[in-house]
C-alpha cells in the first residue's frame, strides 16, 4: 500500500497528517509513503526528515491511501484515484457536499470524527488529541487577554488574589483548559450538562458548578437542551458569570449549532478587563457576542473566538494526529501492509463514511 501525504491548503492550516517518526513505523509495517514536497514546511519539518525516514517525495494524490488533516477541497477530491481510500477530518455531519463528492469519486473515506469514542479506539481519537491542544491554548489566550494576574501573588508591594476562571463545557478541551489555567495559578470552576463530568472536574483541582440541568446523550456526548432548559441555563449562568475574571467555553453537540451559553447581558455583568475565550466558533460560538475568527471588546471585556487553535501548535498537534492516523491505518491493513478493512469491526464501520458508491 502506498500512503500519500499532501500539503494542507486550508487558510491558516499548519499541520500535516504524518510526521517522520510515523513514516518509519509505516515503512516497518510494509507500507510505502509518498510526501508532497514542502508538505510539512509550515509544521517546521523539512522534506529531508521524511526521506531519511524512508518516504519518497512526489505526487501524493496517486496513492492508495491519502492521509489529510482537513477534508479535501473539490479540486483535491478530483485528484483522488477511483478506488483510493482517504483518512481525515471529513466533517461528515457538517459538510455533506464534500462527502457526496467523495462517494461520486469512488473513494472510501474514513472520517476521524466518526471513530466511536470507545476504549479500544482511544489511540485513534483525533478529536481528543486536537482538543487537548485547543484547550491548552485557550487557557493561555485567556491569561494573555486578561488585564490581571492568573496566580495569587504575595509580594512586598502587596497581595494579588488569583484570577477566577470558569470553563463551560468540560469535554477533552475543557478539562485541559481547567488543568492549564490551574497550573498558571488561577482558581478554577467547571460546568457541564453531563453529570459524570463533575468527578473529572474535581480531579483537575477545579470546583464543580451545579445548575441542576442534566442532558447526557448517546456515545458520551451531550444532547441538545429543550427551550425551557436553555432559558433556565442562560439565566443561571448569567448570574454566575459575573463572579469570574475569565470564561472559557467549549460546549458542542456533534453536528449541531453550538449552544448559546453566554449572553451579551452576561458579558455586561463581568468586571472590566475580563475575557471570554470561545472555542465553539467553528459551529457558531457559545457566546452571543463572539465573532468566529475574531476578537471584540464589549464593555471592556474581551471576547475572542479563535478558529482552529490546533494549527497554532503545528509540531505537537501534527505529531499527536499522526499517531492517531497510524493507529487507524494499523487497523485497516493486514500483516503484509495491504489495505484490508474489516467492516464487521465497529471502529472501521463507524469511521467509514463513503465506500463502494454508498
Ligand atoms: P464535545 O467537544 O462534543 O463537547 C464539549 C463539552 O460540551 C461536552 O463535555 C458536552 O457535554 C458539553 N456540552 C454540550 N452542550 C452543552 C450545554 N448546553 N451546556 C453545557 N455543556 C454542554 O466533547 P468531547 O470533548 O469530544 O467529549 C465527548 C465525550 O467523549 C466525552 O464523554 C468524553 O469523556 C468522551 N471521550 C471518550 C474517550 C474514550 O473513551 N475513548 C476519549 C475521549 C473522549
Amino acid at each position: 500500500t502506498v500512503v500519500g501525504v499532501p500539503t494542507e491548503t486550508a487558510a491558516g492550516e499548519r499541520r500535516v497528517a504524518l510526521v517522520p517518526k510515523v513514516v518509519e513505523k509505516l515503512r516497518s509495517r510494509g507500507l510505502d509513503v509518498v510526501v508532497e514536497p514542502g508538505a510539512a514546511t509550515a509544521a517546521l519539518i523539512p522534506d529531508d526528515a521524511y526521506t531519511a525516514a524512508g518516504a519518497t517525495l512526489g505526487d501524493p494524490w496517486q496513492a492508495d491511501l491519502v492521509v489529510k488533516v482537513a477534508a479535501p477541497t473539490a479540486d483535491e477530491a478530483a485528484k483522488l484515484r477511483r478506488g483510493a481510500s482517504l483518512i481525515g477530518f471529513l466533517a461528515p455531519l457538517t459538510a455533506p457536499a464534500g462527502i457526496s463528492a467523495l462517494r461520486e469519486a469512488g473513494v472510501t473515506g474514513y472520517a476521524v470524527e466518526s471513530i466511536p469514542r470507545i476504549s479500544r479506539a482511544q489511540s485513534m481519537d483525533a478529536l481528543s488529541s486536537q482538543a487537548n491542544v485547543a484547550g491548552y491554548r485557550a487557557a493561555l489566550l485567556a491569561a494573555e487577554h486578561l488585564t490581571r494576574f492568573f496566580p495569587m501573588l504575595t509580594t512586598a508591594a502587596g497581595t494579588v488574589p488569583p484570577a477566577k476562571v470558569l470553563v463551560l463545557g468540560v469535554g477533552v478541551a475543557g478539562l485541559q483548559a481547567l488543568a492549564t489555567a490551574r497550573r498558571l495559578g488561577a482558581r478554577t470552576t467547571g460546568y457541564d450538562v453531563r453529570p459524570e463530568v463533575a468527578e473529572q472536574v474535581r480531579s483537575v483541582g477545579a470546583q464543580w458548578l451545579d445548575l441542576g440541568i442534566e442532558a447526557g446523550g448517546s456515545g458520551g456526548y451531550a444532547r441538545t437542551l429543550t427551550d425551557a432548559e436553555r432559558e433556565e441555563q442562560q439565566h443561571q449562568l448569567g448570574k454566575a458569570i459575573g463572579g469570574f475574571d475569565a470564561v472559557i467555553t467549549t460546549a458542542q453537540v456533534p453536528g449541531r449549532t453550538a449552544p448559546r451559553l453566554v449572553t451579551a447581558e452576561a458579558v455586561r455583568g463581568m468586571r472590566p478587563g475580563g475575557v471570554v475565550v470561545d472555542l465553539a466558533g467553528e459551529s457558531g460560538g457559545n457566546c452571543e457576542l463572539s465573532e468566529p475568527g475574531g476578537t471584540v471588546v464589549a464593555h471592556d471585556v474581551t471576547v475572542t473566538a479563535p478558529l482552529n487553535l490546533p494549527a497554532t501548535m503545528p509540531e505537537h498537534a501534527s505529531e499527536l494526529y499522526a499517531r492517531n492516523v497510524l493507529a487507524l491505518i494499523e487497523l485497516l491493513v493486514d500483516d503484509s501492509g495491504a489495505l484490508r478493512p474489516d467492516f464487521a469491526d465497529e471502529i472501521v464501520r463507524g469511521a467509514c463514511v463513503t465506500g463502494e458508491g454508498e
